[in-house]
């Protein structure tokens, strides 16, 4: 068992101004205690706190400044976490902070470059990395993807997604065993065999959460995410089987909102805008109070999934994220404070160890099989299913005796076989029974004589005698029909206990709780098929998605050609097309120069051989024994060849890490090109609207027929969140809904009423938003030169 405290880590993110930076300081005293300091400013400190207090300190296992790397953030908070899973132990790192603090850079990582990846594909990298080399254990890695919005949880790998909503979706939900052992229901769990196949995963997970995302729902900042590792692993030939799971969680924005709405730093009477992160600080607050029994693990969803992560059997991490701005203080006070309140809690992790049933069984076969074998060994005899005819005559003759036999100390020896012995009883009972048919007949018999003549007194003594006999052999066979009953019944039970302890091989490593008890399986663990599917499913979503283009009208193909240029994006998927390039050629170069190397060994080991045969033949052809000393030009073949193999094993490495890069920037640009895609759908229903409502009513209505969008466009025009559309980069965002409602819309100097409509709504209707976009690009060009 370990014992630990939560560790606590924190991370600043790069600020954009550099004035900031002022605000706070990172201290290191002897004893490498790390602190920081948030140092209020002059105007923050007089208006707002009562107090007056000007700094605060707060300490932590380490801080991370603005220019910490990903790799040193992995190398310090996750490869411990990481290693201890693989040794067995449940760990779980979450990230604590506000929206935009720098919670999904740090977890998941960011999407332009390949370096920026976060802890969950480096954890990913590493725990295949580790699997493949310790050969001395079999390992099985399942992935579970959760994602809990405003208390419901939803599978974020179910394959449904793409074809519903998100509340269409069916809820995980979670349930309880008797032992409190908590196990979620609707949650799939997929293998992954490879770091290609776990990353997949990832990615799949997130796109389907970016797809569900709408302006209303702004699951990014307001859901949790749990990425789960299961991990178990057992020796060969041994029935143990470890356990281990490893959440990585990018927890809600932690943002609260103050009562008296100002930045001070009135904290006690701020509340958090997410209802769970309230909960999960009720947690917290419960776990840090000493004399505390009942911990509220159960009021929201998160803190029951996480609840062996708080004070329970886990390995835990918290990685408090700090955007230190100005306007940011208050927010990044209370971070620490919570911080240092999860800092108490004690967590004791142990190892999950569990016996497989099924090995179990496979193992006892075994023993029956070698201790059969023994028998066979010791007695001389093979045994077989049923007795042999000369066994059965044998023991005929020995029943026989048996019975014959007056001395009532008299055993009846059939040795420790059981065939013999269920034999033994057969016979008996067929006795007694015939026994009993024949008393009766004898005793009404004896009545009928009773009836006639009285029975002579040395008869009569010789049947009582008879009569006890009879009775004492019966009651000892009863004794052992009784005894034999029970031990039929008990072996009855151990099987069927057997049976019910023969799950589908796949369902056993992944039910949480005590490892001892029974479980039901309630999540059911895919099969290899479902696996497949699941990776075809990916393709086949992120194709649809970036690949609608085909369907679109010719106007639409255009914008979106003329969006995808002007998006910000671009440049990144630009970026990284030309990464991705430079990554092929490199690989493509490493595959030449390994295939040389591969056919230069070929030729090497050749020579050696023929070296070696000419060595030999020479030997014999002049009668010598063969030198001691080396040959030298085999030598030099041989160094040759060594470094030959060196060569190639590092060009091998080199390009097996440079396909999981490449794989890596594959999934970033579809990823990217999901969310243009996305984007641009959102912004061309928006310009719609925006087209319909601006356009003279007469000109328009008489020559469009209703829109087709028009029940998505009127859906977003309802949505009075206006800042949740500013995250589409249209390229002249509020010029089209400041123009006056009756104004004209030109095609450079055109009337757009004097543009030949086609009369078909959909054709139409693309026109129009076409010509409205790029009016408005152009709009933009022109602003931008003036
Ligand atoms: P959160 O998930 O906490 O809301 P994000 O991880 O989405 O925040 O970060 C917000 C923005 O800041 C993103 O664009 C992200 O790329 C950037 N960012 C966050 N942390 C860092 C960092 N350490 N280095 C560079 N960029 C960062
Ligand atoms: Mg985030």
């Amino acid at each position: 068992m370990v014992k630990q405290t939560i560790q606590i880590f924190a991370r600043v993110k790069p600020t954009v101004r550099k004035q900031q930076q002022g605000i706070y300081s990172i201290d290191e005293d002897e004893k490498l205690t790390h602190s920081l300091e948030i140092v209020l400013p002059r105007d923050l400190a007089d208006g707002f706190v009562n107090n007056k207090r000007e700094s605060y300190k707060f300490k932590f296992q380490r801080i991370f400044d603005q220019e910490a790397k990903q790799e040193i953030i992995f190398e310090i908070i996750a490869k411990p976490v990481a290693e201890s899973t693989l040794a067995g132990y449940n760990g779980t790192i979450f990230a604590y902070g506000q929206t935009g603090s720098g919670k999904t850079f740090t977890i998941t990582g960011g999407a332009e470059r390949y370096s920026d990846r976060g802890i969950i594909p480096r954890t990913l990298s590493y725990i295949f990395e580790q699997l493949q080399k310790d050969s001395s254990k079999i390992y099985t890695t399942h992935i579970s993807y959760l994602e809990i919005y405003n208390e419901c949880g939803y599978d974020l790998l179910d394959p449904r997604h793409e074809a519903s909503k998100l509340e269409d979706l069916p809820k995980v939900t979670i349930l309880e065993d008797p032992d409190q052992n908590i196990h979620l229901k609707n949650l799939s769990l997929h293998q992954a065999t490879t770091e290609e196949e776990a990353l997949n995963l990832l990615f799949l997970g997130d796109t389907n959460r970016m797809i569900a995302e709408t302006p209303m729902n702004q699951a990014s900042t307001r859901s949790h995410c749990i990425f789960t590792v299961h991990l178990s692993s057992k020796e060969p030939g041994s029935a143990t089987v470890r356990h281990a799971k490893l959440h990585l969680v990018d927890l809600a924005g932690s943002e609260r909102v103050s009562k008296t709405g100002v930045g001070g730093l009135l904290l006690t009477e701020a509340k958090y805008i997410n209802l769970s992160l309230h909960y999960l600080e009720q947690v917290i607050i419960a776990l840090s109070e000493k004399h505390r029994t009942h911990i509220p693990y159960r009021n929201s969803m998160m803190t029951s999934v996480l609840r062996d992560s708080l004070g329970g059997n886990c390995m835990t991490t918290m990685i408090a994220t700090l955007s230190l701005e100005k306007r940011n203080i208050d927010e990044s006070i209370s971070t620490c404070r919570f911080a240092q309140r999860v800092a108490l809690i004690k967590n004791e992790a142990i190892l999950n160890e569990e016996i497989d049933p099924r090995l179990m069984i496979v193992r006892l076969q075994k023993e029956i099989e070698d201790l059969k074998a023994e028998l066979a060994m010791a007695t001389g005899e093979q045994r077989t299913e049923a007795l042999t005819e000369a066994e059965l005559l044998q023991l005929e003759k020995l029943i026989a005796s048996y019975l014959e036999d007056q001395d009532p100390e008299s055993r009846l020896e059939v040795g420790a076989d059981m065939r013999k012995i269920h034999h033994c009883f057969h016979h008996f009972k067929k006795l007694l029974n015939d026994k009993k048919t024949l008393e009766n007949t004898v005793s009404s018999e004896s009545t009928r004589q009773a009836c006639q003549e009285p029975l002579r007194d040395e008869e009569y003594t010789k049947l009582l005698g008879l009569l006890k006999q009879r009775d004492n052999e019966i009651n000892i066979l009863v004794n052992m029909l009784k005894k034999e009953k029970k031990k039929t019944q008990d072996a009855l039970q151990n099987s069927s206990l057997e049976k019910s302890d023969t799950r589908p091989p796949q369902n056993s490593p992944f039910i949480a709780g005590s490892p001892a008890v029974p479980r039901t399986p309630f999540s059911s663990a895919p099969s290899h098929t479902q696996d497949l599917s699941i990776c075809r499913h990916r393709s086949s979503l992120l194709h649809k998605k970036t690949g609608m283009r085909e369907e679109m009208s010719l106007g639409r193909q255009e914008a979106f050609e003329i969006f995808k240029r002007d998006h910000a994006d671009s440049v990144t998927i630009e970026d990284n097309k030309q990464v991705l390039k430079q990554r092929f050629s490199e690989a493509k170069a490493l595959g030449e120069s390994i295939n040389e190397a591969r056919s230069k060994i070929g030729q090497l080991k050749d020579a050696i051989n023929q070296r070696h045969l000419q060595q030999v033949a020479l030997g014999i052809s002049e009668n010598t024994v063969p030198a001691s000393t080396p040959d030298p030009q085999e030598e030099k073949l041989r160094a040759q060849l060594e470094e030959e193999k060196g060569r190639y094993k590092t060009a091998f490495m080199h390009l097996k890490a440079l396909k999981v890069e490449i794989e890596h920037l594959q999934l970033l640009m579809d990823k990217a090109k999901v969310k243009l895609q996305k984007e641009f759908e959102a912004w061309w229903a928006e310009e719609a609207t925006s087209l319909q409502v601006n356009s003279p009513a007469t000109n328009l209505q008489d020559a469009v027929k209703p829109f087709p969008q028009q029940d998505q466009a009127q859906l977003l025009s309802k949505k009075s969140d206006r800042n949740a559309r500013r995250i589409l980069p249209s390229p002249c965002p509020n010029q089209q809904s400041q123009e006056p409602s009756g104004s004209r819309v030109l095609v450079q100097d055109r009337p757009l009423s004097s543009i030949p409509l086609t009369g078909d709504s959909q054709t139409d209707s693309d026109i129009l938003a076409f010509i409205k976009a790029r009016q408005s690009i152009l709009q933009k060009k022109c602003l931008g030169s003036n």
